[in-house]
């Protein structure tokens, strides 16, 4: 409630894309909510996926980059991260809406009578369920603040025209006359592509595209056009004549350095007046303050010396695959002034079977691992490119290389343990080796085998330091526990944990019942470590996490120095490394009263807004 006394009315920002995908639109639409934030409004988010599946869970990262986990355990589209690092939110699985969810509730109501009598139809029955999910969804709040925020930024997903998004543009062409005009703005992202020939701007797809939007009953407010390079006047005025849009409403998204620059560059063009103008006539909008952003834009240009971080994967072609552990690494690396360089090390690569049926690859393979300063083994499933991540993982723990395994990174650490530590030759994880006689790592019956989505370990679990003395306790503020997101099914043996242990192997994090292993180290070692969860999703710049940070601090040499902070390692010493991290522990949830901007040691409050 507020506005005295009646229901709050959410505003929305639609953002849909025409021409071409591949547009960048969730960062744009991320962006947006930048700068609406850092006018001092309250920014939600929905991303609507038009595709049949249910969520993103069974989706293959190939096809559609890394699937997102939320706190709720949702598993989602990647554009959800998007909006939590950029707006420092957390959503649920219902700010992610699918065809396949929409259907399901229809059906769901369907086939318990809600509608006996009727002919069950896509319009009105599909389109009603669209604009109620959205108004529900809407009103939830992701601040960690009490009551609904301002205003919604919904991304539609695909191109318009596409066959699958009509039933949510009509439903979205009926919400914008539900909700009325002031409490709802289109940004429509579109491609001016530049022929090589003349060198002219082309401005007929986007008039195309508009043209096609407004045949289905949606009128853009203001249009976001990606271009190689500033869009021309006389372009502008062209789109402005034929699309029926305010010059000062078009806006030009050319390339930029770096991904923190496009808030800036949507507030250097005033988008947040056009928006306000629509939403909150009446409001006197002030700048939006965006000096963190910039700071970290103008930091992330600015580095030169590289730390060089191996990734063994089976997705190493497609690096949206990985998104969010390369925005962990980047947020880490950043914090240490660092420009970060990936190697990307294809797994099967590494194996003895390559170095026979393609040496040169084997060669390149080892080259790239050989020259990294340190190593990364991230999450994934299948038994492809298992063992070259165990070479990975030997060659690491065997040199004193910085090792950071996540999820299955984890599992194959330990796998690698056994077998050469523990000289038990067939060790495996019975996802790979259902028979193994040494089944290090095995199925844990918290969820399925037979039913394949949403049947994981999912979510947010905590994970109780059992060893105060180790390294990720310091990392995350000699905190007694932490709350991360999972995603898996199969865990460390704890028959074997004992074993394990004696050989000098630590698991210093467990889950509630002792059981569940959920972080290893190597004390010995400079930094090997080991986490069952997935630490990449709730990395933010500005404030990353702790496990990644140690990675990057260990590569770079300074991991020491980071650890021996007096307090704690959380406020390392400014010297190489930046005045930065966190006076509190952030990783307990609600916790973390005050944060100091990674940046420059200045103190953002969590109720000021903008985290960088
Ligand atoms: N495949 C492994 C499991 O299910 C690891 C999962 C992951 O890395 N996310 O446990």
């Amino acid at each position: 409630m507020g506005e005295g006394g009646r229901e709050k009315q959410m505003r929305y920002v639609l953002v849909t894309g025409g021409v071409v995908s591949g547009l960048g639109k969730g960062v744009t639409a991320s962006s947006i909510g930048v700068v609406l934030k850092a006018c001092g409004l309250r920014v939600t988010s929905i991303k609507i996926d038009p595709y049949l599946n249910t969520d993103a869970g069974t989706m293959s990262p190939f096809e559609h980059g890394e699937v997102f986990v939320l706190d709720d355990g949702g598993e989602v589209d990647l554009d959800l991260g998007n909006y939590e690092r950029f707006l420092d939110i957390k959503l649920t699985r219902d700010n992610n809406i699918t065809t396949g969810k929409i259907y399901q509730s229809v059906i769901n109501k369907e086939r318990k009578g809600d509608y006996l009598g009727k002919t069950v139809q896509v319009v009105p029955h599909i389109t009603d369920a669209i604009q109620e999910w959205i108004e529900r969804v809407a009103m939830i709040p992701v601040d960690g603040k009490e009551g609904p925020a301002d205003v919604c930024v919904i991304e539609l997903g695909g191109t318009i025209g596409d066959i699958e998004s009509r039933p949510f543009i009509e439903a979205l062409s009926q919400f914008s006359y539900r909700v009325g005009p002031d409490n709802f703005c289109l940004v429509h992202v579109s491609l001016v592509p530049v022929l090589n020939v003349v060198g002219e701007q082309k401005t007929k797809p986007t008039q195309h595209s508009v043209q096609r939007l407004r045949a289905l009953g949606l009128t853009p407010s203001i249009l976001a056009c990606r271009s190689t390079k500033s869009l021309e006047d006389n372009v502008k005025e062209k789109l402005s004549r034929f699309c029926h849009v305010p010059v000062a409403n078009i806006i030009s998204l050319y390339d930029v350095s770096n991904i923190w620059r496009i808030p800036l560059l949507l507030r250097d063009q005033k988008v947040h007046e056009a928006i306000l103008r629509r939403l909150w006539p009446s409001s006197a909008a002030g700048e939006p303050k965006l000096d963190g952003w910039t700071r970290m834009a103008d930091r992330c240009d600015s580095l030169k010396d590289p730390v060089r971080i191996a990734m063994v994967g089976k997705y190493t072609g497609l690096s949206d695959s990985y998104l969010s552990v390369l925005k962990a690494l980047l947020h880490a690396s950043v914090a240490f002034q660092r420009k970060l360089v990936v190697h990307w090390v294809p797994a099967p690569d590494l194996e003895e079977r390559t170095a026979e049926e393609a040496p040169d690859l084997y060669e390149k393979a080892w080259d790239l691992l050989k020259g990294a300063n340190g190593v990364l083994v991230p999450g994934g499933f299948g038994d492809r490119g298992v063992e070259g991540k165990i070479l990975a993982a030997k060659y690491a723990r065997e040199n004193n290389i910085p090792f950071l395994g996540i999820c299955l990174g984890m599992q194959i650490a330990v796998i690698e343990f056994a077998r050469s530590v523990l000289n038990l030759k067939d060790a495996n994880s019975t996802e790979f080796d259902p028979d193994t006689k040494n089944p290090c790592v095995i199925f844990m019956p918290e969820g399925s085998k037979t039913h394949m989505g949403g049947t994981m370990r999912l979510g947010l679990r905590r994970t109780s330091f059992q060893v105060m003395d180790c390294k990720s306790a310091k990392l995350y503020g000699n905190t007694n526990y932490v709350d991360e997101r999972h995603r898996h099914r199969y865990e460390v043996n704890p028959d074997l944990v004992m074993d394990l242990e004696a050989a000098g192997l630590s698991f210093v994090g467990r889950d509630e019942t002792g059981k569940r292993m959920e972080i290893l180290e190597l004390p010995a070692h400079p930094y090997f470590v080991g986490v069952q969860f997935h630490p990449e999703f709730k990395s933010r710049p500005g404030r990353p996490s702790a496990p990644f940070l140690g990675l990057i601090a260990a590569s770079c040499g300074q991991l020491d120095a980071l650890l021996q902070s007096p307090s704690q390692a959380n406020q390392p010493t400014p010297k190489k490394f930046p005045t930065n991290v966190l006076k509190t522990n952030p990783y307990q949830n609600g916790t973390a009263k005050k944060t100091i901007n990674i940046l420059d040691g200045r103190v953002l409050s969590n109720s000021n807004g903008v985290h960088v």
